[in-house]
């Protein structure tokens, strides 16, 4: 019998989660990955949102073995050497990240993750709907041309939205409105406090007057189609509103940037910054935690207040990465964070690229071809897409491509290892 617990490379069989934003199963980048994944078959309809790869209790990987079901995450706390000392000293005997695949239908709910002290905080107060006391900084790598609401427009924006748009104005009330288009940018000090204002005023507006705004705002919009182009934004609040009808969401779209990445860009988002993601597949990175507080665009728990008191209202369009050469194959995508960083490696086929050792856990995902993976041991390892691989720190990986392989490697930041 294979001893499982010496192999530095365990295959993984993950999770799926079938929010009702998902993608339907035909067309799901995650339901193709998780059914080769599993080995089973999806529904064509039902909807397909995520592919969870990691340990986090609520969508655990599994150890592929014949004997029994062990969860990584088990596995890890009786082997925690497999995690590198540095990474064991920093976060215990658990995988500081978590992986995912996502295939975005419609649009997702606003909402922003909180940092570590209000995470303990809402853990503490509401375990029910908070369920771990971890920040869950992220980043998303698109897959295919992706879109997502993120961030705060400008001030200077905000004004021209106010006098464009008027049932933005009737829900904040002339006074709020008054006091935003008074506010100068040169005054920084003001510019936050104001911007919180006015968006906890609109977000706590009540349901009547958020029906009447949207449905006025939905008949202007089609009535002025017939004689002019309608903006980007405009567009974007139209499709939310039939996704979401009536939801505060739909009007809260004009405060946030409206960010689309091809394939190939990234996008992180620090504790605290609100987004939405809109459309588009993408493989994203996150600490392992799953809290999300959510405002609007959802059938879900709200919690304005909170989401409300705790965003930055920092202000413009969000950094997006490009990412950087590692080698020929591979480009490295780092945010500013300790847990994570993304590797996308595109091969040709019949070349090789090696993955060298690091000081900490790895995994990776095989999204297009096959190839063979090897670990230094004569014995590689047969892999095609849909496979979801651990790799133990300090091994180095080889990959050899049958077809053109594209995968996806994440392990804890570099950075880490170099700072400490
Ligand atoms: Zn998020």
């Amino acid at each position: 019998m294979e001893d499982k617990s010496q192999n530095p490379l365990q295959r993984l069989q993950c999770s799926v989660m079938n929010y009702d934003w998902g993608l339907p199963g035909r067309i799901s980048e995650v339901a193709r990955l998780h059914a080769l994944n599993s080995g089973s078959q999806f529904d064509p309809e039902k909807p397909y949102a995520e592919l969870w790869m990691g340990t986090h209790d609520s969508g655990p990987s599994f150890l592929v073995s014949n004997h029994q079901r062990v969860t990584l995450k088990a596995w890890i706390s009786e082997n925690p050497h497999v995690l590198g000392h540095k990474v064991l000293h920093k976060w215990g005997s658990d995988l500081p990240f978590l992986f995912k695949v996502l295939s975005v239908g419609k649009a997702l709910s606003i909402q922003a993750h909180p940092d570590k002290e209000l995470a303990r905080t809402l853990h503490k107060l509401h375990p029910d709907l908070y369920k771990d006391a971890n920040h869950k900084p992220e980043m998303t790598l698109a897959m295919t041309d992706f879109e997502a609401l993120c961030g705060f427009i400008t001030l200077k924006e905000l004004k021209a939205v106010l006098y464009t748009v008027p049932e933005v104005g009737e829900l904040i009330g002339a006074a709020n409105a008054e006091l935003v288009l008074q506010t100068s940018d040169q005054d920084e000090e003001k510019v936050k406090p104001v911007l919180q204002a006015v968006f906890t005023h609109l977000m706590s507006a009540s349901k009547g007057s958020i029906t009447d705004a949207v449905n006025k705002l939905k008949g202007r919009l089609h009535k002025e189609r017939e004689v002019r182009q309608l903006t980007d934004k405009e567009q974007l609040v139209l499709q939310l509103e039939k996704q979401y009808p009536a939801d505060v969401g739909v009007i809260a779209a004009f405060f946030l940037n409206h960010v689309k990445l091809n394939p190939g860009e990234a996008l992180f988002l620090g504790a605290n910054e609100p987004h939405a993601y809109l459309s588009g597949a993408c493989v994203e990175c996150m600490a392992t935690s799953d809290n999300v507080v959510r405002a609007g665009l959802t059938p879900k728990h709200r919690d304005v207040r909170t989401l409300c008191s705790m965003l930055t209202y920092k202000q413009g369009s969000p950094e997006i990465l490009q990412g950087v050469p590692f080698n020929p194959y591979v480009t490295r995508y780092t945010p500013p964070f300790e847990e994570f960083e993304i590797d996308s490696c595109v091969l040709p086929q019949g070349e090789t690229v090696v993955f060298p050792a690091v000081p900490g856990p790895s995994i990776f995902l095989v999204t297009v071809g096959d190839g063979m993976m090897n670990t230094g041991t004569p014995k590689g390892h047969v892999v095609t897409e849909g496979d979801v691989l651990f790799a133990a720190a300090y091994t180095e990986i080889s990959i050899t491509s049958a077809s053109e392989l594209h995968l996806y490697r994440t392990g804890v930041n570099s950075n880490f290892f170099q700072a400490s």
